[in-house]
């Protein structure tokens, strides 16, 4: 469904990622891995539009993107991303900011999504907060929220850069099930950004382990975490204990 090839992005004069290449199958969950400043957010960023890159090629669907069109700009719609910092719009309710992109930007009727958005919140138990404003949140609430707006949007694809890490350890648990739950029930295709391991090891289909803009592995989940290929990645692991 997505698909990377020779990828290089500078900012500026500086190099920030070097020939990235990956493949990301439909229902698949990609874990991006690395040490703080390998670039995992910068290529997340990259992949649904928010930063441009200077050499390589991104396909979606066999498609190759040209990120000039306006054309791109419709299919970006259909990769969500939800952030460490929830987003939210603080003047909005839990439901209009989940109803904002859906009605304006893909012009949907209102109906339906409140309806669809009603539906989305009851599964990650916020049903009760529709009009709540996001300062009457918890972290871990309005991270739910956050996934629940990613989710309205109907995304074939859902980015997910560390959205556990600016919440109290009572609360991640509850997030990284609604994303277990994506993966094993929704068969959601996702790319996942954490610094858990332990959840890391549960949703990954794949791990790309990255180091200082480079892919230095990528290997099935299901033998990275016992059997990493390089010294780096174990050396990694260890200290993540
Ligand atoms: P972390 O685990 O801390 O979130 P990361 O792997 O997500 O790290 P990035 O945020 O992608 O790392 O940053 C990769 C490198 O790119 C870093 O050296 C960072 O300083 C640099 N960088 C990120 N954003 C910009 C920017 N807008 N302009 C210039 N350099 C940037
Ligand atoms: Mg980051």
């Amino acid at each position: 469904i997505l698909k990377v090839e020779h990828l290089d992005k500078y900012y500026g004069n500086w190099q920030a990622l070097h020939d990235i290449n990956f493949n990301l199958k439909k229902g698949e969950v990609l874990t991006l891995l690395g040490p703080s400043g390998s670039g995992k957010s910068t290529l997340l960023r990259t992949l649904n539009g928010l930063e441009d890159y200077q050499k390589g090629s991104i396909y979606f669907h066999d498609k190759k993107i040209d990120p000039t069109t306006k054309e791109w700009q419709l299919l970006r719609q259909k990769i969500g991303m939800v952030f460490q910092s929830y987003d939210l719009f603080p003047n909005l309710t839990v439901m209009e900011n989940i109803l904002l992109a859906p009605v304006k930007v893909q012009k949907r009727q209102e109906d339906e999504v409140r309806k669809q958005a009603e539906e989305l919140l009851e599964r990650v138990g916020m049903q009760d907060y529709e009009n709540s404003y996001p300062r009457e949140l918890s972290g871990g609430q309005k991270q739910r929220v956050a996934i629940v707006r990613a989710m309205a949007m109907n995304p074939e694809i859902l980015l997910l850069d560390e959205i556990t890490a600016s919440l109290d350890p009572e609360m991640v648990r509850g997030v990284q099930e609604i994303v277990e739950h994506l993966s094993n029930r929704d068969h959601m295709t996702m790319i996942v950004v954490t610094h858990q391991m332990n959840f890391a090891e549960k949703i990954a289909d794949e791990v790309l382990f990255l180091e200082d803009g480079r892919i230095l592995e990528d290997t099935p989940g299901k033998d990275f975490f016992k059997n990493p290929q390089t010294a780096r990645a174990r050396e990694f692991l260890d200290s993540m204990d």
